[in-house]
Formats: C-alpha cells, structure tokens, sequence
C-alpha cells in the first residue's frame, strides 16, 4: 500500500481562509476586529521566528496583532503585570506568551495567570481540566490540528484504535482527550512504555509527539493505520541540514493508509489553530455563536 500524503500546508491554508472569512464577517455585521496579544520574554532565536510569523498571518487573516518583546531579564512581577493589563484589554481576545521562559520565571505561574478565556494556547489548568471533562474549553493548537486532519480524513474516528506515543501537557495528552472525546480507545505510550512496537502495530490511528528524529519505523505501522507525525527534528545527512519527523517516512508511508509528511503536516495547521483559537474567543467574549468546524 502506498499512503495517501495528508497536506497540512494546503489543509492549514484552507483553515486560515475560512478564519479570514469569518473576521471580515465579525467586522462587518458586529464592527469586532478579534485581536491576539503574544508576549515574547528574551531573545532565543527560534522563539523570534515564530513570533514574527504569528504576528504576519494574524495580520493576514484580518485580526490584530500585538506583540510585547520584553528584555530576558524582565522580572515575574513586571510580566504579571503585563497580562493583568492584557487580560482587562477588551480589544485583546488572544493572549500567547511563548514558551519556553527564561528560567527564573515560573511558567505555571505566568501561564495560569492569564484569563482562560483568552488562553489560546489552551496551556491553563481551567481549559486542561475542561477539555479533560469534555466542556468547552480552550483546546491546544498542534493536538487540535492533528484532530481536524484526522477527522477531514476519517470523517468520524468514533471506535477507532487510537495510539499517542508520547505524554507531554501541550500534545501528548490533550490529544489523548481530543481522540477520547472523538470516541477512539486510546491508549498513551512514552518512554517506560513496554513492548513500543507492538502497542503502536495495534493502532488505527498514530499520533507521534517525541522528539526522536524517525524512531518509529514502517514495520510498527499496522497496514492501512493513518499515521500523524508531530516532531520536528533537525538533523544533519548526506552533510545537509534536514527536518524531519518521530516515524521514518519512507517505510511508514508503504505501510500507512494516509501520513502526513514532515515538513508541511503538523506544523503549518498549529498556527492556524491558534488563529482559529482567537476567532473562538472573540465570538465566545461576545456572546456569539462559535465558528463551524474550527473548535474541538
Ligand atoms: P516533550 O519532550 O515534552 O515530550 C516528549 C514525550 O515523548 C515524553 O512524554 C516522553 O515520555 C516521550 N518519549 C521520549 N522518549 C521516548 C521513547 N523512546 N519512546 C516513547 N516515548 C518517548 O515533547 P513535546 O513538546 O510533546 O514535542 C514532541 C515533538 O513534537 C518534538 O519534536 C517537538 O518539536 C514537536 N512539536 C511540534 C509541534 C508542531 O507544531 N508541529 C508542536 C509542538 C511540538
């Protein structure tokens, strides 16, 4: 079997068009310009790169940007201080601040003082424990992506042997919740787990959130299985710089009935969940009715 390629850049693209339709909608018939708030602490290049091009595709989609970059010394109180102004900021629906922090900031604190109605990162303890009961909460943006590509494929995942490997707060587990929710039976591998490859070879669906540069190789796949690959991971071959993902995309995809690639899978639809994200708030903060098929 040769595997359908998922194209998260085209899927992302349609996601990104449909939120710019339902902003110029929000500004022409309630005068709403939803607007996000990131906040950047230090100077980690990486972290500059997706800042800048959050704040471009905001501004793309027709919403407002704001952008707060602070020195890397900037103190717990004086980053506090910001949110709380944020938070009470009628114009702001959204508010990001990039991780990772300089490391004498405390994240649970900072995260878990933004307002969690304006936590589009879905990182705050209210929206973990909402998403964990199933009420509307905030859900975060790589595990919300991975789940509209699944259901754009699937259609319903209702019944479907789901496998997460992996069990970080921002993907692991709250896709573990997203694919409950969908009524998958899941089961969540990481490191200790025993026996990796014969958990993964039981799986319809694999979701691979590690940080392994193409640990997860065809032979685990079960035939037909559509396979998510969430890592990014830099590598050096045939003396090149080279991205790629948690499975080992060649002999995954002979096996895979659909994958998505790394890069141009995952990555491109987190940023259009975080716009999606905004969009949800602005409506929510509103009293008005949420987008179609962007939420969870
Ligand atoms: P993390 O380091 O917080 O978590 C990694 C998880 O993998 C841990 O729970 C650990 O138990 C598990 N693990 C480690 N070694 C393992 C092994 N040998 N076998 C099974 N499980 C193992 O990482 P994260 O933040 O969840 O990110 C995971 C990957 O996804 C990284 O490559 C990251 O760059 C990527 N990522 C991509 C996006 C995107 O937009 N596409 C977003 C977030 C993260």
């Amino acid at each position: 079997m040769v595997a359908q390629v998922i194209d998260g850049k085209a899927f992302a693209a349609k996601v990104r068009a449909q939120v710019a339709d339902q902003v110029a909608k929000l500004k022409e018939e309630n005068g709403i310009t939803p607007g996000l708030a990131v906040v950047l602490v230090g100077e980690d290049p990486a972290s500059q790169v997706y800042v800048r091009s959050k704040g471009k595709m905001t501004v793309e989609v027709g919403m407002n940007s704001y952008e707060h970059k602070l020195d890397a010394d900037t103190s717990e109180e004086d980053l506090l201080a910001l949110i709380e102004k944020l938070n009470n900021d009628p114009a702001v629906n959204g508010i990001l601040v990039q991780l990772p922090l300089p490391k004498h900031l405390n994240e649970d604190l900072v995260i878990n003082s933004i307002d969690p109605a304006k936590d589009v990162d879905g990182f705050h303890i209210s929206n973990v424990g909402l998403l964990g009961t199933g009420q509307k909460s905030m859900v975060p943006c790589t595990p919300l992506g991975c789940l509209m590509m699944l259901r754009d494929h699937h259609g319903s995942l209702s019944g479907m042997d789901a496998v997460v490997i992996g069990r970080s707060n921002i993907v692991g587990k709250p896709m573990a919740q997203l694919l409950l929710g969908d009524s998958c039976t899941v089961t969540i591998a990481h490191s200790r787990t025993k026996d990796l490859p014969d958990v993964v070879r039981r799986a319809d669906i694999v979701v691979a959130a590690v940080g392994r540069p193409e640990m997860v190789p065809g032979d685990w796949i079960k035939e037909g299985a559509t396979v998510i690959d969430v890592g990014i991971n830099r590598i050096e071959r045939d003396g090149k710089n080279k991205l790629v993902g948690d499975v080992d995309y060649a002999s995954a995809a002979e096996r895979a009935g659909a994958i998505t690639p790394v890069p141009g899978g995952v990555g491109p639809m987190t940023i259009a969940c975080l716009l999606a994200n905004t969009l949800t708030a602005a409506c929510r903060a509103n009293g008005l009715p949420e987008p179609e098929g962007l939420t969870a």
